[in-house]
């Protein structure tokens, strides 16, 4: 065995001061429980500082269990006894409430102290302070759930995107065919916006986008109702429980919104102002169905809409 150097020597340490010393001087702080009495026979005086209670306020373990947050209070103690009367050493993470009404989260890691014939004497343990990592914790999940909020988004037009469109579409059309209710589509494509945008430039054809992105998700406002954009100048309205009937008036009124916002076109082939096209459709979805399919019949209505004349609505086969 090699030699370590003299200032590298374990020193036998028999002053009790200096434990007592060094304990009470880390920011974890030390505890000890005897387990015949559940009583505390020491706690640290940091304790006094990170919750405003006295060390000498903590007698028993319900002194430690009513100042556990309620919300955690029952699973934390219940898992600590559990563990502690198998003889199990364990962590737990839980929110204590401090005197002064807040909350501080407390991962107190537990080592449980047995006696000679090995049954359980004693537990000892350190409490550390991480209210700030679980605040950056909660930060970051935060971010995640916006960031997932915006990735369903359209950027340009604050509608729902082709994302949220195709992870929607087969749940509402598996749901519709196990209940037997009917699903709607209506496929909406800008007329001659070629021409718009050449006109009257990319940024004012953006902000036609926009409006009429809004009178789309306007005209869809209903509980489980989506308006999407696929991209470029096409939308879709996902309509469950919708009738034909339904959808028809659905598109019918898609059409009379946009007429209203009377959006200037001066190059469109189909009128004076800014229209549409669309494409509708309904299916009761069978077994032998699928939603690839029916969404591209609902495009081909488009374009039948399309050749008859634009700023119209075709709902069947020609
Ligand atoms: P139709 O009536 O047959 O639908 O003709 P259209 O001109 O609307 O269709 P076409 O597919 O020929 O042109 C679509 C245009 O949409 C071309 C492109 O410049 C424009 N466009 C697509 N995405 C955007 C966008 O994000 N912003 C703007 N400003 N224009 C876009
Ligand atoms: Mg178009
Ligand atoms: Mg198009």
């Amino acid at each position: 065995m090699t030699s370590l150097p003299p200032h590298f020597q374990p020193v036998a340490c028999d002053e009790p001061g200096v434990y007592r010393t060094l304990l009470e001087s880390t920011k974890a702080i030390p505890w000890r429980i005897d387990w015949a009495t559940m009583r505390f026979t020491y706690i640290g005086p940091q304790i006094e500082a990170l919750l405003g209670w006295s060390p000498a306020s903590w007698q028993s373990v319900n002194d430690w269990a009513d100042r556990i947050h309620e919300e955690d209070r029952q699973k934390t103690v219940d898992f600590c006894v559990a563990q502690s009367q198998q003889g199990v050493d364990h962590e737990a993470d839980y929110r204590a409430i401090t005197r002064h009404g807040e909350y501080v989260w407390i991962r107190d890691v537990v080592h449980v102290v047995r006696r000679p014939d090995g049954s359980v004497g004693s537990l000892v343990g350190f409490m550390f302070d991480i209210t700030a990592r679980k605040q950056a914790e909660e930060k970051i999940l935060q971010l995640q759930r916006e960031l997932e909020i915006l990735s369903y988004r359209d950027s340009l037009t604050g509608v729902a995107n082709r994302r949220m469109f195709d992870t929607v579409y087969p749940a509402q059309w598996a749901k519709a065919r196990d209940t037997g209710h009917p699903l709607s589509l209506v496929i909406v494509d800008i007329d001659y916006f070629k021409q718009y945008n050449d006109h009257y430039g990319h940024v004012q054809g953006d902000e036609c986008l926009r409006r009429v992105a809004q009178v789309l998700d306007t005209a869809a406002s209903h509980p489980g109702h989506l308006c999407a954009r696929l991209g470029g100048e096409e939308f879709v309205l996902l309509l469950p429980g919708t009738d034909a009937e339904g959808a028809r008036i659905k598109a019918e009124r898609c059409r009379k919104l946009l007429a209203q916002e009377e959006i200037p076109h001066a190059r469109s082939g189909a009128g004076r102002l800014v229209t549409v096209s669309l494409g509708v459709g309904t299916i009761v979805p069978g077994a032998g169905d699928d939603p690839g399919v029916f969404l591209d019949r609902i495009d081909r209505r488009l374009y039948q809409a399309k050749s008859a004349g634009r700023d119209r609505l075709c709902d069947a086969e020609a």
